[in-house]
């Protein structure tokens, strides 16, 4: 058994070294038209190179935010349905925000390791690292699942860098001192941040 900072150590150790460079990182322009029923996204293969991500990878989160089907066709990109540039423009910049940018140092010199069934962004600039908060296709919860001040049995599945014990519960993060993983506790909500929640041992 090891815990989940060694399982991290052990991922990183093994990744090949990325060169971080100090050009500015562009997203190209989405070059995007439409063609009969489909929309095409022309410089699809580029995007993807210039975001150093599996193409599928990419396709896949495009396909679920847009809501259709799609697929790659060499260097382009095909998806079932007309829509605007921007849509497309805005689905690219979300997915780098979510699966590139490093959310500690802001640069885009990371890679994805997979840890323990939990995707992680692993910065070669800063060295930070992160979960990818996973997401779900539709939003149908009509009630928050934690709030301010409640009370909650979790399950702690890791332990963050600050040696913080983490739970999941629904699209929330939630922080929890003096626990480790696996440990199985009755926590109080003191504040929940965007997808992020602070809470104390009861
Ligand atoms: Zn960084």
């Amino acid at each position: 058994m090891y815990d989940y900072e060694e399982l991290l150590d052990r991922a990183i150790a093994r990744l090949p070294d990325v060169e971080t460079t100090d050009a500015r990182f562009v997203i190209p322009e989405p070059k995007v038209f439409a063609e009969g029923k489909t929309t095409i996204l022309d410089n699809f293969g580029n995007i993807a190179n210039i975001l150093n991500r599996d193409p599928d990878h990419i396709m896949k989160y495009l396909t679920r935010e847009l809501g259709t089907a799609g697929k790659i066709d060499g260097s382009r990109a095909v998806f079932q349905g007309r829509f605007m540039r921007s849509q497309i423009a805005n689905n690219i910049q979300a997915y780098v925000d979510e699966y590139v940018i490093c959310s500690e140092c802001g640069r885009p010199d990371t890679q994805i390791v997979k840890v323990d069934r939990v995707l992680i962004l692993q910065c070669s600039a800063c060295g930070a690292h992160r979960p990818v908060k996973k997401r779900k296709a539709t939003q149908v919860e009509t009630k928050e699942a934690i709030e301010e001040g409640g009370t909650y049995e979790v399950r702690i599945d890791a332990v963050g860098s600050k040696g913080d014990g983490i739970a999941k519960v629904d699209k929330y993060t939630i922080f929890v001192p003096r626990t480790k993983k696996g440990d199985v506790v009755k926590i109080k909500v003191k504040r929940i941040s965007g997808n992020l929640a602070f809470a104390d041992l009861v």
